[in-house]
This record gives C-alpha cells, structure tokens and sequence, in this order.
C-alpha cells in the first residue's frame, strides 16, 4: 500500500510515477489551466484512484482553472462534476478510473488531451516525449517499434522498463497499476 497522494507533493508525483497519458494531461493543465471534458474525466478519475482525496481534488482543480474562469464559474460548471466522480452527487455512483483498453479506444478530438500518447501522439510528438522520460535512442526505438505494431500497451510497459530499470513481467493494462508498481519500485 502506498501513502495517499497529497497536493503539496502532486507535482513531483507525476514526474516520477505517472505514465506518459497522465503526465501529458496533467502537464497541459499546469500549462493551460484548462482541460476539455474527455480529460478531465480520464485525469479526475486516476487521480482518485491514486489517492487524492475530494478536498484536494477540488483546491487542485480549482487552483487552475480559477486562473482562467471566475471561481463562481467553477463552483457552477465544474465543481459539482468532480464531486460527482467521488460519487458525492447525482446517483452516488463510486467512478473507477479508466483502464489502457478504454482510454486507447477513446477518440481524442482537436483540443483535447485525453487519450493514448502510444496510439494518439504523432510519432514526433511521442519521441520527444520519451525523451523527457528519459528514455535512450535505443529504448525509444523499442518502443516504437511496438507502437508501429500497434502494441500500444506494450510500448507502454516498455517505457516502464526503461524509465525504472526492471522488468515489469505482467504487462501495463491500467494507468493506475503503472502508478502503483512505480511507487513499489520508488519505495
Ligand atoms: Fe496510459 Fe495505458 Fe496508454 Fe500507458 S498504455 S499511456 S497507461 S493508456
């Protein structure tokens, strides 16, 4: 069991134990202070899963998009969804956070950020973004060559290979399970 994720540390999380998909939504909200419905139901929902509890999913997200629209308006159009992902509104039903195979299917439209960075990213956007990870021009085109295959999964646990130096027998199959075996390895 990992400690539950808190916001002072929320940042450097994500640099170290989130994967590419979460990283990018997660980077493009720091960096717009915005993010459409698609990703803020894909990040919302993994972020719970990590442990963010309702209080600080609500300062976190308000924290950004306050910079863009009045804190009236996020009370109004944005609030009551967050809390309807933790199961506080509406039918009352608990979310789970979005598995590889939903999130890869997805079809992210223009403007939008949620999605598969292995199935949705251009192939330049995607070694530059392996890049940052960290990844050597060797590991990257082990990757791609898995991305070319369509194994966008595998090219995802591949990425977890490089980037922790261990092998990740079963396979990545959820953005939440990356995180979690991340933190084993990070302890
Ligand atoms: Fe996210 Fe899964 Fe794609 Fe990895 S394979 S980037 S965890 S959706």
């Amino acid at each position: 069991e990992y400690a539950d994720i808190s916001l002072k540390d929320i940042d450097q999380v994500s640099k170290s134990s989130f994967p590419l998909c979460m990283r990018h939504l997660f980077e493009k909200l720091r960096e717009d202070h915005h993010l459409k419905h698609g990703g803020r139901m894909q990040l919302g929902l993994f972020l719970k899963g990590v442990g963010l509890k309702l209080d600080d999913a609500l300062a976190f997200w308000r924290e950004e998009f306050t910079k863009k629209v009045g804190s009236e308006r996020f009370d109004k159009e944005y609030a009551y969804a967050i809390r309807h992902n933790y199961g506080k509104e509406g039918k009352r039903t608990d979310y789970t956070p979005y598995a590889c195979s939903k999130i890869i299917t997805s079809a992210p439209g223009a403007g939008d950020h949620h999605g598969c960075p292995y199935r949705h990213f251009s192939e330049d956007n995607l070694k530059a973004a392996l890049s940052r990870m960290g990844l050597s021009s060797r590991g990257m085109e082990d990757v791609m060559d898995k991305v070319r295959n369509r194994h966008y999964q595998l090219a995802c646990t591949l990425t977890f290979e490089a980037v922790y130096g261990t092998s990740c027998d079963t396979g990545i199959n959820h953005p939440n399970q990356y995180f979690e075996e991340s933190q084993k390895i990070l302890k």
